[in-house]
């Protein structure tokens, strides 16, 4: 494959998560067919270092994600805050349960798990028997991931991925598990545009959409370019 066949621009519908037609299948998930020869290159080196580097979790669907949010609206999947606690749903305005819920969940269609270049990541073999990952910053942080952690801050940088949400800038939580390949997801983030998004969830069902959609440009600026730099 030439340079000139990579496709650094996404269309609308596969950029909110529409259609699949970017997409390649790798390991039981789907990744962008640009991006995998790089996630297979930091998995080879993660496996020299002694790290079964595996998927939690990489293209997300935009319906897969709409029906995370409504859940989560309407209470049948909980609210957690900053500090991973419980929120009680009831005890918060709309537009309270709408940030609370994009501190740790995307609107459907400006996920970056839509575009198949950003993946959230652990070490199968430091995760203790019986146990399950939660992609809580505590495992990454001093739990079982931590050495993991020290490994990829190191090296993902030589493969082209960084970590769009290594430090809490008051948006998105910290997310020590989500790794991006920013020679594709930089110009991506430039095409998600707010007016592309507005008419996505216009078009949607998504729960809480006249408050979202009111307060779209402040939403966009707080958690969608919120992120650290390369
Ligand atoms: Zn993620």
């Amino acid at each position: 494959m030439t340079n000139s066949t990579i496709t650094r621009q996404l269309t609308a519908g596969q950029l909110t998560g529409q259609t699949d037609s970017h997409l390649v299948s790798h390991q039981q998930h789907l990744l962008h067919k640009d991006m995998q020869p790089a996630f297979v290159s930091l998995q080879q080196a993660a496996a020299d270092a002694g790290f079964d580097l595996q998927l939690a979790s990489a293209f997300r669907s935009f319906d897969r994600q709409l029906q995370i949010w409504n859940n989560k609206f309407n209470g049948i999947r909980p609210i957690l805050d900053s500090h991973c606690h419980l929120l009680d749903p009831d005890e918060l305005t709309v537009l309270e349960k709408i940030h609370a819920i994009m501190r740790w969940s995307a609107l459907p269609g400006a996920s970056r798990h839509h575009w198949g270049t950003d993946v959230d990541v652990y070490a199968a073999n430091c995760l203790p028997q019986g146990i399950q990952l939660q992609l809580e910053p505590w495992e990454y942080e001093t739990g079982h991931q931590a050495e993991f952690s020290v490994w990829l801050n190191k090296n993902i940088k030589r493969f082209e991925f960084y970590l769009p949400y290594a430090e809490d800038r008051n948006g998105v939580a910290i997310e020590p598990w989500h790794i991006s390949y920013y020679p594709l997801s930089q110009p991506l983030l430039k095409q998600l545009t707010p007016e592309l998004l507005h008419s996505t969830l216009s078009a949607s069902q998504i729960a809480g959409k006249s408050q979202i959609l009111t307060n779209l440009d402040s939403l966009y600026s707080k958690y969608i370019e919120n992120i650290c730099e390369v």
